[in-house]
């Protein structure tokens, strides 16, 4: 039997270890992609802390990673539509094919969702097997780094095209990667207004760098402050929650304009509370995020790529997969955007 190295959780405590593990035998309707770059996810991050929710949701032991691009290196018999060496990257929802939802095509709405390194073997590895149906080709000109961020990206994009934005005032709370992801997008996509909050100045940096028209650390500055500063007068038209945070959740909801629109990608804590007054009498509407639509959304980020938007900025740091510890580490700091493994030097 032939080993790969990979990253693995292989015990049941915080960590994560560079392993020796098989390569995985692909069924015959999968793909078997050789894994070239990946990128740190928050969800690995809680993988590797080995918080409450990954004690319960982490089979042990297992590859991690679902964040990647990679070449087919072989294609099951019952595969067509795919050729050895062809650049790829794959949805990491893998859905159950029977389900109302997934029977109607809209499978990122599926009742009995599976996720590559979170429910089953991962992409932190030399070699990934993956159902054909789950691959993304990838048009070579976007560079690999690029390519290995479309899972959190496609969040960013699934979220930011759910309500038109052209000519909009767009209001993004948290400036973690998909957040900054997220400010270029709407720019893209025709926003008037971008402003971005966060409390990490290093994000908020990036944020502008990504094209915000205002960002704004709440620990010291009022949103109040800010759209008056812009002679916005009655709030934002939409709203990108991607922090996480109730008390950003909350803020959001106070800076509405009637009418507003608010996506819920940020998992919020079940102790969030809201003024329902304010949904109801402002006629808001709430939408909640999971995922990326397929393959809807990976043709929009390809398409808006190639029509200019740049998302590069968002990475800042580049490793070799054996300096992973240095990549987790960056990422718990706060003080990065997305972290690139290389594994081409394998
Ligand atoms: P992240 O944790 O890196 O970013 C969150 C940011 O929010 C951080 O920069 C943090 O400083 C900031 N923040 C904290 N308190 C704040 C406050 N009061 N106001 C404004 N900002 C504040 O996360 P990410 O990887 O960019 O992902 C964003 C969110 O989306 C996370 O909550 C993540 O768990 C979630 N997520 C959801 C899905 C989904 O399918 N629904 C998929 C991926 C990520
Ligand atoms: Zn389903």
């Amino acid at each position: 039997m032939s080993l790969m190295k990979a990253l693995v959780k292989k015990y049941n405590k915080p960590g994560l270890w560079l392993d020796e593990v098989p390569i995985p035998e692909p069924g015959i309707n999968d793909v078997l992609i050789k894994i070239k770059r990946t990128s740190i996810c928050g969800t690995d991050v809680h993988i590797y802390n080995w918080d409450e929710w990954a004690q319960k949701t982490i089979p042990v032991p297992m590859v991690i990673g679902h964040e990647y691009v990679g070449e087919v290196a072989a294609i099951g018999s019952n595969v067509s539509g795919f050729f050895k060496g062809e650049l790829v990257s794959g949805e990491g929802h893998i859905v159950c094919g029977h389900c109302r939802n997934c029977l109607a095509g809209r499978r990122h709405l599926c009742k009995d969702t599976k996720g590559v390194g979170v429910n089953r073997e991962g992409a932190f590895a030399e070699y990934l097997s993956l159902p054909a149906g789950n691959v993304w080709v990838c048009d070579p000109k976007i560079p690999e780094e690029v390519l290995s961020v479309f899972d959190p990206f496609g969040n960013a994009v699934h979220t930011a095209l759910s309500f038109e934005l052209l000519g909009e005032d767009v209001l993004i709370t948290g400036a973690g990667p998909i957040g900054i992801m997220a400010t270029a997008i709407a720019k893209h996509a025709g926003a008037r207004y971008v402003v971005v909050t966060d409390i990490n100045p290093y994000r908020l940096d990036l944020a502008k760098k990504m094209g915000a028209t205002r960002v704004l650390d709440v620990r010291n500055e009022k949103l109040k402050d800010v759209m008056k500063e812009l002679e916005m007068r009655e709030g934002f038209d939409v709203g990108l929650e991607m922090s996480g945070n109730k008390q950003a959740f909350r803020e959001m909801i106070n800076n509405m304009c009637h009418g507003g629109k608010m996506a819920l990608l940020g998992i919020l804590d079940a102790s969030t509370v809201i003024d329902w007054d304010q949904i109801i009498f402002n006629g808001l509407t709430i939408k909640g995020i999971y995922g990326r639509q397929m393959f809807e959304t990976w043709y929009k980020m390809t398409s808006m790529i190639q029509t200019g938007l740049d998302i590069s900025p968002v990475i800042t740091h580049r490793f070799d997969y054996t300096q992973f510890e240095e990549g987790f580490h960056l990422m718990r700091s706060g003080n990065s955007g997305k972290i690139i493994l290389d594994w081409t030097t394998i």
